[in-house]
């Protein structure tokens, strides 16, 4: 039997796209992932969204970057065009991984889910980070492409290089990874 699949949206936030660390890169992908998640949706993947939502002040991450999707801020919300939908899934982040001290294993696991898709923002870091833990507690690994992106093609290539190499994981568009689901 083919294994579970759910699709990870990472840091598709105001702030990410638009605000305090706007990404031009990041806002050409939005027609993929505009067009990939319903299509994941009516193919009765789960979507789930892994978002940041750090506490001011606090958050050692913000020391590094400044401060960002702040909890409770406008900047700390999904962008309009890609707003959960009835049924999705929202893990709040404080760190660069989805996993990290959040409940995402727990829900993938009652999903009976054993394969991931990733999306979302940035393909070498929070993605890479992501990726790095769902490898590491047994789940498949797969990156959409034209739905990954990071603030230079450099660090994307990167990124995409690192996550195939080292975490075995296929790398391809939207549309070629759903035909193999
Ligand atoms: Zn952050």
């Amino acid at each position: 039997m083919e294994k579970k699949t759910a699709v990870l949206v990472v840091d598709m936030l105001n702030d990410f796209v638009t605000g305090a660390l706007k990404c031009d890169r990041g806002l050409a992908i939005v027609p993929h992932l505009s067009a990939f998640l319903p299509a994941a949706r009516g193919q009765g993947l789960p979507v789930i969204y892994c978002n940041d939502a750090h506490l001011k002040g606090i958050d050692h991450e913000l020391k590094f970057w400044g401060d960002h999707a702040i909890a409770g801020t406008k900047g700390a919300e999904v962008i309009p065009e890609l707003k959960p939908g009835e049924g999705d899934y929202v893990v709040p982040k404080r760190r660069y991984s989805g996993f990290f001290h959040t409940d995402l294993d727990l829900l993938l696991r009652e999903l009976g889910v054993e394969r991931v898709i990733l999306t979302g923002l940035h393909a070498h870091m929070c993605v890479r980070h992501t990726a790095a833990d769902a490898y590491q507690l047994g789940y498949d690994v797969l990156v959409a492409t034209d739905c990954t992106d990071s603030f230079t093609k450099e660090d994307y290539d990167y990124g995409i290089k690192y996550l195939h190499d080292t975490y075995g994981a296929t790398c391809l568009p939207w549309e070629e990874l759903l035909k193999n689901i």
